[in-house]
């Protein structure tokens, strides 16, 4: 897929056969109703092969969970079934070209016209765009009032006036599409707002406070690929007549490695508890779960490709794809400059 691309539609056939691709959907509404716990554990171990695969089962919790949260009834039931069935998968539509890290200086308008709302704007680096069906996207409702101006909706692909950008180049997660989303007077039923009027920023903010654990998820799950393989490589490599193992500079980098990705797990795992309960202190431990396992998942594999030596900076070995992957830990659900802004907001 990384040398390709493409989409991992292997990946994807195989998580709907075994029931993998969106685990959190209550079972009310058809899914899983795995817990966030479990939930972390399906996309950790998917992401110990595949970073890009991992973002099937991440992207459908954060793209729906606006619905689980806040939806209505009918919302639910209509959305999340499809999704919960493998027929269709959600993505989540916050960022635009002049509003990353500064969400709420978005611009898509949504206007009201009797029964319906027309959306208008571009929506950039939606992860799964093109490949979902849904898209929960944030748009302005009311300019004067910012942040509470801001209004979430669903978006259906076939919805006249959706389409999409093309594929970025990007440095890692190649399997995973990120394109942007253009929305051109698409004029939509005002039941397919998420919750009230000038709810949907709070919603999006709230969101993020429980995904923020699925990228931590995301990144230990890489760190633990690259981990295996450089474990296993160095008991092979000889060098002085010995493996590499053997020798105390290599396995205290072993050491530390371990030692990093055992604690970015505890927290993640602490974090995942958190948001299964809803505990006060969530925000806080979902900013440091995904800031804390992104860092720790950087140095990791980057270690990784150092045990590999030259072999570790070619294509021939997993690790250089894993480092690659795992960059992006580091900036999407909010930098991690951002996350140190959320965690000093919400000291505990
Ligand atoms: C592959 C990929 C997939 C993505 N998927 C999605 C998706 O599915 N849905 C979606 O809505 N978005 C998605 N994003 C967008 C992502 O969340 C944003 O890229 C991210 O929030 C950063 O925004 P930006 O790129 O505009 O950077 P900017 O906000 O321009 O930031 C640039 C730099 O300035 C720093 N910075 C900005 N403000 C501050 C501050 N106040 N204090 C200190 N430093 C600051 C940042 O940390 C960063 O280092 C994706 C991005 C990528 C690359």
């Amino acid at each position: 897929m990384d040398e390709e691309g493409r989409f991992p539609q292997e990946a994807l056939d195989a998580l709907v056969a075994n029931d993998l691709h969106a685990v959190h959907v209550p079972e009310a509404y058809g899914g899983a109703g795995a817990d966030a716990l479990a939930t972390v554990i399906v996309i950790e171990e998917v992401a110990r092969v595949c970073g890009s695969s991992s973002l099937i089962p991440a992207v459908n919790k954060l793209g729906s969970l606006p619905v689980v949260l806040s939806g209505s009834e009918e919302l639910k039931h209509r959305f999340l079934g499809p999704l919960a069935k493998g027929d269709a998968m959600f993505s989540y539509a916050l960022s635009e070209p002049d509003a990353g890290s500064d969400a709420a200086g978005m611009k898509t308008r949504a206007v009201r016209d009797g029964d319906f709302w027309v959306l208008d704007g571009v929506k950039r680096w939606i992860t799964n765009a093109g490949v979902s069906q849904y898209y929960t996207v944030m748009a302005v409702t009311d300019p004067e009032k910012r942040s509470r101006g801001i209004s979430a909706f669903v978006v259906d692909k076939d919805d006249e006036g959706v389409s999409f950008g093309a594929p970025e180049k990007k440095l890692g997660i190649k399997g995973s599409p990120t394109r942007e989303v253009y929305l051109d007077h698409v004029r939509i039923p005002a039941d397919r707002m998420i919750g009230a009027e000038g709810t949907g920023f709070a919603t999006a903010m709230k969101t993020l406070d429980h995904t923020r654990i699925t990228i931590a998820a995301q990144a230990i799950g890489i760190a633990q690929g690259a981990l295996d393989y450089a474990k296993g490589y160095v008991k092979e490599r000889k060098q002085f007549g010995k493996p590499i193992a053997d020798f105390q500079g290599v396995q205290f980098m072993l050491a530390d490695m371990a030692m990093k990705l055992e604690a970015a797990r505890q927290l993640t795992y602490a974090a995942a508890a958190k948001s299964e309960r809803v505990d006060g202190d969530l925000t806080f431990f979902g900013a440091a779960a995904k800031c804390f396992a992104s860092d720790v998942a950087m140095e990791v594999t980057t270690d990784a490709v150092q045990l590999l030596g030259g072999y570790g900076y070619t294509r021939d070995y997993p690790v250089e794809r894993m480092m690659r992957d795992a960059k992006i830990t580091q900036i999407y659900e909010g930098t991690n400059q951002i996350q140190r802004i959320v965690m000093a907001r919400n000291l505990p």
